[in-house]
């Protein structure tokens, strides 16, 4: 299967779970998930009518753009930031998807400024609060978004998550419908209903994830095939 196929499938899939949720299947965002594909597959991706591609790897990043392989869509960093890295990443990206501590924030706040530039962001979820994973905790998302109304440089345009890799099927669904409502209170509570963006669901289980009520998926595997790990 080519990766313009896998889109279409994908597309289809996301287009049918919309429409079973009653949503329509406009309002999904496909972003790939680039990493460890070369530039001549994020091009392919591009053609194909990606909506994005998101990376989490900054110096894969760098290098990539230096090639000049997202030239025609938006990009987005989809990965763990350290603190250091935020320079190379705020104003190359069109969106920040996992900002999950205040002090990070407070980085990009900072390397925003000096750019002039408004970042948007996702704040990240950490909603199996597991230990190794960043993200904030459930409970602290709405004292988060409330801080990050009052920084000039970064606009919060919604959530993000990645449940616990050992869910199964139904406890997923459980995840991201709790991510959902997170979602919901802070829109209506402190939005304005003005935010779009609701990232959840990945190769495995996209469809659920819309059904849940995201806006929007990554997806690496299921677009580009196993990744090559010497890249
Ligand atoms: C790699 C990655 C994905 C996509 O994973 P697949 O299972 O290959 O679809 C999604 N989100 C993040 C943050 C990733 O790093």
């Amino acid at each position: 299967m080519s990766i313009a196929e896998n889109i279409a499938r994908v597309r289809a899939e996301l287009a049918e779970a919309a429409r079973e949720a009653g949503r329509r299947p406009e309002e999904i965002i496909l972003v790939g998930a680039s990493k460890m594909n070369g530039a001549a597959a994020c091009r392919e991706a591009i053609a194909a009518g990606i909506d994005a591609l998101g990376e989490n790897r900054v110096q894969e990043m760098v290098k990539k753009l230096a090639e000049n392989a997202y030239d025609g869509a938006p990009l987005h960093f989809i990965g763990h930031l350290q603190r250091n890295k935020v320079k190379q990443v705020v104003g190359r990206v069109s969106l920040i998807q996992s900002v999950g501590s205040l002090e990070l924030l407070d980085e990009i706040e900072k390397a925003a400024a000096r750019q002039n530039f408004l970042q948007d962001v996702l704040l990240e979820v950490n909603i199996g609060g597991e230990e190794a994973k960043s993200g904030f905790a459930p409970a602290a998302v709405f004292a988060a978004a409330e801080s990050a109304l009052s920084r000039d440089h970064v606009r919060v345009r919604g959530l993000m998550t990645i449940p616990p890799a050992d869910a199964d099927r139904q406890a997923n669904m459980r995840y991201f419908q709790e991510v959902h409502t997170l979602y919901v209170d802070i829109n209506e509570n402190l939005f304005h209903n003005e935010l779009k963006y609701l990232s959840m669901g990945m190769s495995g289980d996209y469809a659920d994830a819309v059904r849940a009520g995201a806006t929007m998926v990554r997806v690496g595997t299921a677009i580009f095939g196993a990744r090559d790990y010497n890249l």
